[in-house]
C-alpha cells in the first residue's frame, strides 16, 4: 500500500515536470476528456486520482475523480493532467477533495457561491443545490458564507433579485409577474411580498414613485442643457 502511494507520488512528480514545461510553450492546455475518464468521474474512482483532475466550468472548481460531489454535466468538464493546469486556467481547488491538498480559503469559496448565485437569478437556487455545485454540505456553505459576508446565502440571493427587479420595474414596462419571473421568483404574491419586505414599497408602487422621480430627474437635465444653448 505504501509503496504504491510513493510511486503515485513519483508519477505525479514526473507529470508536474511535463506540465511545467507544456505551459511554458502552450498555456492552459486541457486534455480530452474520454470515456474512460468520465466513467471514473462519475464512479468517484479513487484509483484514478493523480491521474488526472477534472474542472467544472460553470463553478471554476476543479476536484479530483473520486469526489463524492454531484456528477457535473459532461459538456462543462475540462481535463487536466496536472492541478497547477487547472489553477493557470484559472480554476479554483474543491472545498471538499482538496485537489492541490490544501484548503480553498473561505473568502474564494464564498465568491465561488456569489458568481454562481449571480448567474442563476432566474433559476430558482435552493440552499441544497447550491451546496452540491459548490461542493460542501448545506451547513458548512451557509455557515461560511454568514461569517464572510455577515448575510446567509438566501438573504443574498433576495437581495440580488429584488435589485434586478428594481432595474427592471424602472427601465422595461414588463408586467409585475412578468419582472418576479425573470428575476427567479415566479410566485407572484411571495415576489410582491419579499418586494415590500426589502424595500417597503410593492413593486407597482415602487415603480410609480421612482419612475416619475427619475422621468422628473431627467426633464430637469435636459432642461438645464437647453438652457446652455439658449
Ligand atoms: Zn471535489
Amino acid at each position: 500500500m505504501e509503496k504504491l502511494a510513493v510511486s503515485r507520488t513519483e508519477r505525479q512528480n514526473e507529470r508536474n515536470t511535463e506540465s511545467q514545461i507544456e505551459l511554458q510553450t502552450e498555456d492552459k492546455v486541457d486534455e480530452l476528456l474520454t470515456e474512460e475518464k468520465w466513467q471514473a468521474i462519475l464512479s468517484n474512482n479513487a484509483a484514478c486520482d493523480g491521474t488526472f483532475f477534472y474542472a467544472v466550468r460553470t463553478t471554476g472548481i476543479f476536484c479530483r475523480p473520486s469526489c463524492k460531489s454531484k456528477a457535473p454535466k459532461r459538456e462543462n468538464v475540462a481535463v487536466f493532467s496536472v492541478a497547477e493546469q487547472a489553477l493557470a486556467a484559472g480554476f479554483r481547488p474543491c472545498k471538499r477533495c482538496k485537489p492541490t491538498g490544501e484548503r480553498l480559503p473561505d473568502a474564494e469559496w464564498v465568491e465561488i457561491m456569489t458568481r454562481y448565485m449571480d448567474n442563476h437569478l432566474t433559476e430558482p437556487v435552493t440552499l441544497g443545490h447550491l451546496a452540491e455545485v459548490c461542493h460542501g454540505s448545506p451547513y458548512h456553505l451557509h455557515r461560511t458564507f454568514k461569517k464572510i459576508t455577515g448575510i446567509t446565502p438566501v438573504d443574498y440571493l433576495q437581495q440580488q433579485r429584488v435589485a434586478k427587479a428594481r432595474q427592471y420595474l424602472l427601465q422595461s414596462e414588463q408586467g409585475v409577474a412578468k419582472i418576479g419571473q425573470s428575476v427567479g421568483l415566479p410566485n407572484t404574491s411571495y415576489f410582491i411580498t419579499l418586494f415590500k419586505k426589502k424595500t417597503g414599497y410593492t413593486p407597482s408602487q415602487f415603480r410609480q414613485i421612482y419612475q416619475a422621480t427619475t422621468q422628473a430627474a431627467e426633464d430637469n437635465i435636459s432642461a438645464k442643457e437647453a438652457s446652455i444653448y439658449e
